[in-house]
């Protein structure tokens, strides 16, 4: 059995699109160009059928198992996403080690790879002897918030939001308190001493491999590999976004962007689970409208209490366009198109005629609108949104930053203006410029002698190598 079969790893996601989409490409590529076979486990609780139907769609080198049902009875229902994902992944443990162990039995596993959500699980795949690594869907910078938050907490005692000077992680821009993730922002929530018990597990990952490449972050890739004495060693593997071969396009808002003219539609979309306020989802609309420039809005049911109300199914009973203010689909017929709930994203960012992308900022549509050469306006809502629209604007300089209200709202006047600059502007030009560049960049890494490629041959040759001593 173990001379004839190809090395297999054991990926497993947490739920959520977001978890589960850069994982089955980096599993994708190591199957395609690396030589291994993969299982991905998933869990039963939260599987939305748009999960299902992706999950059955993956290569044929990689097969997925079904972690038994986590019951969750007794997790408050106003507990945070983060709560709920850490305690499923948590809960999980007996069931990750049958299932590792009896992969073990069957296959030549060398690795298990769980998601930034999974450091709880390292331990059992260390009892069974399995190399195990963390799979980071984020950014460097995130990596090093995570990996330097326990000592700014234990320093600490007020809100992160009332510290007086920003956090400084190494090689990264200054961030204030007001950008951290957002899951920290409320020292006294279950969520914040969960993700201190997630990050801290990071240390027990024999290596790190992160969703981001080093043009992408300068100065936060080097830091990572600078202080590699203090944390388990890092590997750049990114970008990876997904090919958008498999998009349905069920509303056909391909065909028409067929109709409009090139670089002349803004795309607007807030991810697998980003929702807006009623208040929010007016303004909006009629800043669009203002803008006098083309729209394909992603719209989703309005929702006042959260800002991922969607997070872990967008499915909702009501018709998300009844929301939208009345007329409005009808006076922008000739210059816009709503869809609900879901698009083509990649497909979407890949036409001639997208010249924008309003986004929430989560990583992957990040990734995404850099891979296809298309600048962004920022619009973060929850997670680490806000430290990844930093360094969008800041950092990279690929995206403009609409004004927000001191309660938060983007007012219709500020995002007619942002649009506008964005899409016909001088900075919007410059933005256009800068994302082209990183667009290269990406490619570039990736390539046969790209930095991203020869970081994740590093880790497949330390797979590789712990299956040869076990032989
Ligand atoms: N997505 C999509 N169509 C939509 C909304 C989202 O295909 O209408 C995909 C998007 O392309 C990306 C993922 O869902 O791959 C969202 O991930 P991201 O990290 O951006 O945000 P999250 O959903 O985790 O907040």
């Amino acid at each position: 059995k173990l001379t004839t079969q190809l090395p297999h790893i054991a990926f497993l996601s947490s739920p959520g699109m977001g978890h589960l989409i850069p994982l089955a490409e980096l599993a994708k590529r190591l199957v395609c160009h690396h030589g291994f076979s993969a299982t991905f486990l998933t869990f039963t609780n939260f599987s939305s059928s748009t999960q299902t139907s992706f999950l059955s769609s993956l290569h044929p080198g990689i097969s997925s198992i079904s972690l038994p049902f986590i019951p969750l009875d007794d997790i408050p229902t106003s507990a945070r996403v983060e709560t709920i994902l850490a305690t499923i992944v948590s809960r999980s443990a007996p069931h990750v080690r049958d299932a590792l162990a009896s992969l073990k039995q069957t296959t030549r596993l060398v690795a298990f790879v769980p998601d930034l959500f999974g450091s709880d699980l390292l331990p059992v795949a260390k009892e069974l002897s399995i190399p195990h690594y963390i799979f980071f869907t984020s950014t460097c910078m995130a990596l090093l918030f995570f990996l330097h938050l326990p000592s700014l907490h234990m320093t600490t005692t007020c809100e992160y939001r009332d510290l007086p000077e920003p956090f400084l992680l190494p090689g990264c821009l200054p961030l204030p308190g007001k950008d951290f993730l957002d899951t920290v922002m409320d020292r006294k929530n279950d969520a914040y001493t969960w993700i201190l018990h997630v990050m801290r597990g990071y240390n027990s990952a024999e290596g790190i491999l992160v969703n981001s490449f080093e043009k992408m972050e300068p100065g936060a890739s080097e830091a990572l590999k600078n202080e590699k004495d203090k944390h388990p060693p890092v590997y750049l593997v990114g970008p990876f976004s997904r090919s958008g071969l498999d998009e349905t396009d069920e509303f056909h808002c391909l065909d028409w962007l067929d109709q409009q003219p090139k670089n002349s539609v803004l795309f607007v979309s807030f991810g697998s689970g980003g929702t807006l306020s009623m208040e929010q989802t007016t303004e909006l609309a009629f800043g669009l409208e203002a803008s006098g420039q083309r729209f394909l809005w992603v719209v989703r049911c309005p929702s006042d209490k959260d800002k991922c109300a969607a997070f872990f199914d967008v499915q909702t009973p009501d018709n998300p366009l009844n929301y939208l203010p009345d007329g409005f689909v009808k006076r922008n017929a000739d210059r816009g198109m709503v869809v609900p709930l879901w698009a083509p994203q990649v497909k979407v960012l890949a036409h001639m005629a997208t010249g924008g992308f309003l986004s929430h900022c989560g990583w992957n549509s990040t990734l995404e609108s850099v891979s296809q050469g298309v600048p962004m306006i920022t619009w973060p809502l929850y997670a680490e949104q806000r430290m990844n629209a930093l360094m969008l604007v800041h950092g990279v300089g690929i995206a403009l930053r609409p004004v927000t209200q001191e309660d938060g709202l983007v007012k219709r006047g500020e995002v007619a203006t942002v649009v506008k600059e964005l899409m016909d502007g001088e900075r919007g030009k410059v933005a256009r410029h800068k994302v082209k560049e990183l667009q290269e960049a990406a490619i570039s890494a990736l390539s046969p002698e790209g930095s991203s490629h020869l970081d994740l041959m590093k880790a497949a040759d330390q797979w590789m190598n712990s299956v040869k001593e076990s032989i």
